[in-house]
């Protein structure tokens, strides 16, 4: 029997779990295992300064290990409705994602036990708390605890068996390794409004250039192969295919969409639909979900769940005005007139 049980060991599982008071028996699944091999979050690997943000209420210090080269400061933006290209300054740190997350894995107190390599399959209401089990091999484990915690990510288990009304808008996010043969490392940010109402981006990163978008299900393959010829048609190389890796994102389009959990059972990071719907950037919102729960639940408060919702409502509030915000970047006329005009925009000069 635990305290609280967390599924996932994403940033938002692997900060709860450090964070969590010592007093607590702690649990926390996640189907990653510590090295190499196996389960790799697919994802960009930007650390964006929201993220920088969070990380430096912590007082920690990224270790070299988890950088990759090289660190770049332009966003090269392309709208393929009209054809502008504009550079805007950007102060991400560039990472290697899956270092990143065993780094922040690596932070849990010895406390906590932690399940690698376990794949939850069950999340079921008790009527002391919950019981959850989980794969690890071919052993089956079942634990109870009085809280549970989804930080499962995008295609929460926890979220769909405990709140499985609570749907969110979601797109399917494709990304492709290539060997680099640009002639120089580049970011770049893709508008293409006949293959997604969301964009796409491209990435260079330790000698390999990345490709991804977020598209809409239907097609979404197909989608993705058309912008990659057009992508080629100006002058943009795709050299040998090393790895191609795909997974839902989130995009909250609701207030609503955002799920904070009920009955003592709680969702963080994207599980909860914590992710900024216009840039897709959540790995802040976990870190400070992770954050604001580990104080609801150090405090001992009667109602963690109210207390949570509290919380979080400044951070709801800033995501979905993203989602008002957005018509600035996603509705092609406003796109136009604003990469036309050049606001906020730099002038690369080579
Ligand atoms: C292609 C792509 C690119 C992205 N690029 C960026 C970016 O550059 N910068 C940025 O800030 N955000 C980016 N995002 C968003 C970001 O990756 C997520 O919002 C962020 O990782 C959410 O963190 P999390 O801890 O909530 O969930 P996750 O990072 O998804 O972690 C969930 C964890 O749960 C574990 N898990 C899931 N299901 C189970 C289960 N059943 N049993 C056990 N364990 C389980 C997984 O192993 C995983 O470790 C990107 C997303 C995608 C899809």
């Amino acid at each position: 029997m635990y305290d609280i049980a967390i599924i996932g060991l994403g940033p938002a599982g692997a900060t709860l779990a450090r964070l969590l008071d010592k007093r607590f028996k702690v649990a926390a699944i996640d189907k990653k295992q510590n090295g190499a091999k196996g389960f790799h979050k697919p994802c960009g690997g930007l650390l964006a300064t929201d993220a920088q943000k969070a990380l430096s209420r912590f007082d920690l210090t990224l270790p070299k290990d988890v950088l990759v080269d090289p660190q770049i400061f332009a966003v090269r933006t392309l709208d393929f409705h009209t054809g502008i290209t504009r550079h805007y300054q950007r102060f991400y740190i560039n990472l290697d994602r899956h270092k990143f997350d065993l780094w922040l894995k690596s932070l849990i107190p010895h406390q906590v036990d932690v399940f690698d390599d376990g794949q939850v399959t069950s999340v079921e209401r008790k009527k002391d708390g919950y019981e959850v089990c989980f794969k690890q091999g071919d052993t089956e484990h079942c634990i109870t605890a009085t809280y549970v915690v989804g930080a499962d990510g995008a295609h929460s288990l926890v979220r769909k068996l405990l709140y499985p009304n609570k749907k969110i808008r979601s797109y399917v996010s494709i990304q492709q390794w290539f060997s680099e043969s640009n002639p120089k490392p580049f970011y770049s940010c893709v508008f293409d409004p006949e293959n997604t109402d969301c964009y796409s981006w491209s990435i260079s990163k330790d000698g390999s250039f990345i490709f991804g978008g977020a598209y809409p299900a239907e097609n979404c393959r197909i989608r993705f192969e058309r912008q990659k010829e057009h992508l080629q048609q100006i002058g943009i190389r795709f050299g040998k295919v090393q790895k191609t890796e795909a997974c839902l994102v989130l995009r909250p389009s609701k207030f609503s969409d955002f799920c904070c959990g009920f009955d003592n059972a709680f969702l963080i990071g994207e599980a909860g639909g914590f992710i900024s719907p216009s840039s897709l950037e959540g790995i802040s919102s976990a870190i400070i979900t992770a954050y604001d729960l580990s104080r609801v639940l150090n405090s001992g408060t009667s109602n963690p769940n109210k207390a949570y919702r509290k919380i979080t409502f400044g951070l709801r509030v800033k995501l979905f005005s993203k989602v008002l915000k957005s018509p600035f970047m996603y509705f092609p006329p406003l796109r136009y007139f604003v990469m036309k005009s050049g606001i906020d925009s730099i002038r690369i000069v080579s």
